[in-house]
């Protein structure tokens, strides 16, 4: 199995789960007051994912970790010794673009498991999706880096990923005359 260093490549984790989705998506920039609103969202649910952790005897190893554009919210060290790296999210309903976002923070050795976690939730994410997001991951990377004209053409409406999408050549786009997202 090829694990996909996404940590290490300039697309952010963020970014590429959502080209895994659809390869002509575009992020569209944040504005300032949604930008402060979800900040404050996103301190509460890591607050409350760190409660809830460290009430089942889980010891902080990590927070808001900082790299080449991404970081890591939480990591812990399980009672048994293992490493658990989560991905928190503010949103009440975990979607599959969120799931796979947090497969891409998966780097082999030193990284025992995945979460994704909001503020009620915590799931931990299968090894063999892990490894299927990893493969995906790649054969995107491929597409965007070898057929990047093919790629910004793969247009795959799926609303979590259109809207935030700024792709305004896309026929899809929320608020085109031909949008019909599904
Ligand atoms: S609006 Fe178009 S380009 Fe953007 S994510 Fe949706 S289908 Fe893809």
């Amino acid at each position: 199995m090829t694990v996909v260093h996404t940590l290490r490549l300039r697309i952010s984790p963020s970014i590429l789960a959502r080209k895994i989705v659809c390869p002509a998506y575009v992020a569209a920039p944040f504005q300032k007051n949604d930008r402060f609103l979800f900040q404050a969202l996103h301190a509460m649910a890591v607050l409350k994912v760190l409660r809830r952790h460290l009430k089942l005897g889980y010891r902080l190893k990590s927070i808001e970790k900082r790299g080449h554009g991404f970081r890591i919210d939480l990591s812990f060290i399980s009672p048994s010794g293992r490493i658990r790296v989560n991905e928190v999210k503010s949103a009440k309903q975990l979607g599959e673009v969120h799931r796979i976002q947090a497969a891409l923070y998966y780097w082999g050795e030193g990284c025992d498991e995945v979460v994704l976690s909001n503020g009620d939730v915590d799931i931990v994410l299968p090894e063999d999706y892990i490894y299927a997001v990893q493969k995906r991951a790649h054969e995107t990377l491929q597409l965007l880096t070898q057929h990047p004209d093919i790629a910004n053409v793969s247009f795959n409406p799926k609303p979590e990923v259109c809207r935030t999408c700024a792709n305004a050549h896309c026929p899809f786009l929320p608020g085109n005359s031909r949008h019909s997202c599904s």
